[in-house]
């Protein structure tokens, strides 16, 4: 529509003091990940032929997850659990929040009557999903509950009407943020695993339900067929998948990096991001930018196949780096 809803929310008057005093300017900080391994402890989750858990499948990807997002400069990753035992879903979110996380990524393994359904998905929340959560919050408000996750504040401090329309700005910015997360992952395993099928599925998941973290839910393949459970036990795909979700997020955060973030500093000092074309070749934008394959391909983590997907991020160094 044409028209904007604009709120400037102000704090009540004598509730909040300024604070004096010299103020070091904040370092830039780093974009942290909250990295979720589906299940736990009593919940195995998903059970593949052999006794092959699930809970136990999805912790081992999410740490190859963590090691790769830890590497990227710029990156810090929260597990929401890092041992085999059990957590409820709400808390999980509630972790990433309290932990000041700027997205949320679940990982699980899915499974099937029909074995001969196969290959990845990647979840964000439905409609229906958010709203449910966006009702649950304003009952909880009306209860006196507390809801995390807008910003300074809080729901109390507003009427009813405000309230409903704090939640739903922030859960529809949530939503839209998730899809975009979510594309730029779905983008990322495109090539390296099958997917089930390529587009983002919905879904009204507990897990996805925090109203501002975007949230995305992988699944990371088919515990119930005979190939996808052979390649999620093997160690080195563990570590492909993982490394394709890690890029996915790298993108989608150089995209939409917060302000006061390392990563938003770099991308705006740093380097051209490039939309991958129909026709491109890597050699021709190679030379179109005077740079040369290698360091497009050591810059972007491609395989030495160079193939690239159309839609796909390029990251261009210039200056003199990119001779
Ligand atoms: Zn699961």
């Amino acid at each position: 529509g044409a028209h904007r809803l604009v709120i400037d929310l102000y704090p009540v008057e004598g509730e909040q003091e300024l604070t004096t005093g010299v103020v070091a300017p904040a370092r830039d900080r780093d974009i942290i990940v909250a990295v979720d391994a589906g299940h736990g402890g009593r919940d195995s989750g998903a059970v593949g032929a052999g006794g092959v858990y699930e809970k136990t499948i999805v912790m081992a990807m999410a740490r190859e997850l963590r090691r790769e997002l830890d590497a990227l400069p710029g990156f810090r990753t929260v597990m929401t659990r890092d041992g085999d035992y059990y957590l409820d879903l709400r808390p999980r979110f509630q972790i990433a929040d309290r932990a000041g996380a700027d997205m949320f990524v679940s990982i699980h393994a899915n499974a099937f009557r029909k074995s001969s359904i196969n290959g990845a998905e990647v979840y964000v929340l439905s409609a229906r999903g958010a709203s449910r959560e966006t009702a649950k919050l304003l009952a909880d408000r009306e209860g006196g509950g507390e809801a995390p996750g807008f910003g300074p504040v809080s729901l109390h401090d507003v009427d009813a009407s405000v309230a409903r329309i704090m939640v739903d700005l922030t859960m529809d910015s949530k939503r839209n943020k998730s899809v975009l997360l979510g594309e730029a992952v779905l983008g990322a395993l495109a090539g390296t695993v099958k997917l089930r099928k390529e587009h983002l599925y919905e879904k009204a998941f507990q897990v996805l339900r925090s109203a501002s973290l975007p949230s995305i839910l992988v699944e990371v393949g088919y515990l119930s067929n005979p190939g996808d459970l052979r390649r999620l036990t093997d160690r080195a795909h563990q570590r492909r998948v993982a490394k394709a979700i890690a890029r996915g997020i790298r993108d989608y955060a150089y995209m939409n990096a917060p302000d006061g973030t390392l990563v938003a500093s770099m991308v705006e000092a740093g380097a051209l991001r490039y939309v991958v074309k129909r026709g491109d070749t890597l050699s021709e934008i190679a030379s179109r930018y005077r740079t040369s394959t290698r360091i497009l391909r050591h810059r972007n983590d491609l395989p030495s196949s160079d193939r690239i997907l159309v839609g796909q991020i390029l990251f261009i160094p210039f200056g003199k780096a990119s001779g």
